[in-house]
């Protein structure tokens, strides 16, 4: 199909490219691509910035990225230096859990040698510490792209203990994962909210078979829905 018509359309071609284009168009042409190519520059140089030796972005010492929860700082060791979503979109939410208490999640993503951190940690009363920030990269995901990508929650408990998932787990991370969902325009569905064994080329198990996707992602949309309400939100300053 096709060949009926490719006379005329190359004659008309040919035509327009003599006669349609002014000098003048094509002046402007060239300062448009001249600006065009010197922006790209620039927005390359800012995705690299943390690469760049003695270059770092100010951020202020025990800022937070999600208000409800506690600041408690990982070690430095367990994380990467980024600014995301400008450096890396953001488009998944990894779901851990722990394999231990609360406490020894965040003493050991608190050290140096454990090399691996989350950015969020949920203690099973619905208590939430935020240990890194959103724009930099965790290493909880065991996968370079997927934590580039990725903002991690870990939860108290045992994969193999379904009565560790408590009703104010599931809340208070669902409401977590909404605001990060509604931060970044995350689809809150189960293709961008993962659990750890769907990390690709992961050994990891969590969060396991107990963890309650339908109860989880139900309760994401519905905090989704209204994210400025929730029981036991504490007062805004007005
Ligand atoms: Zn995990």
């Amino acid at each position: 199909m096709g060949t009926k018509g490719t006379a005329g359309a190359k004659g008309s071609a040919g035509s327009k490219s003599e006669h349609g284009i002014s000098r003048r168009g094509l002046l402007i042409g060239a300062a448009v691509t001249a600006v065009g190519t010197a922006a790209l520059a620039r927005t390359k140089l800012e995705h690299a910035w943390w690469r760049l030796p003695g270059v770092d972005k100010p951020r202020k010492p025990g800022e937070l990225d999600y208000a409800r929860a506690e600041w408690i700082a990982a070690s430095t060791a367990n994380w990467r230096r980024a600014d995301r979503p400008a450096d890396y979109d953001i488009d998944r939410v990894v779901i851990h859990v722990t394999q231990g208490s609360y406490r020894g999640a965040v003493k050991v993503f608190q050290s140096p040698a454990h090399g691996a951190a989350a950015h969020y940690v949920v203690r099973r009363d619905g208590h939430v510490a935020q240990m890194i920030r959103e724009l930099d990269v965790a290493f909880h995901a065991g996968n370079r792209s997927y934590n580039e990508r990725s903002v991690g929650i870990e939860h108290e408990g045992f994969v193999d203990r379904p009565q560790d998932f408590t009703a104010a787990m599931y809340a208070s991370s669902a409401r977590l994962a909404a605001a990060i969902c509604g931060r970044y325009g995350i689809p809150v569905d189960r293709e961008h909210i993962i659990g750890h064994v769907e990390v690709p080329g992961t050994d990891h198990t969590d969060p396991g078979p107990h963890w309650d996707w339908d109860r989880y992602l139900k309760l994401v949309r519905t905090a989704a829905a209204s994210p400025t309400k929730g029981p036991g939100d504490p007062t805004p300053p007005s």
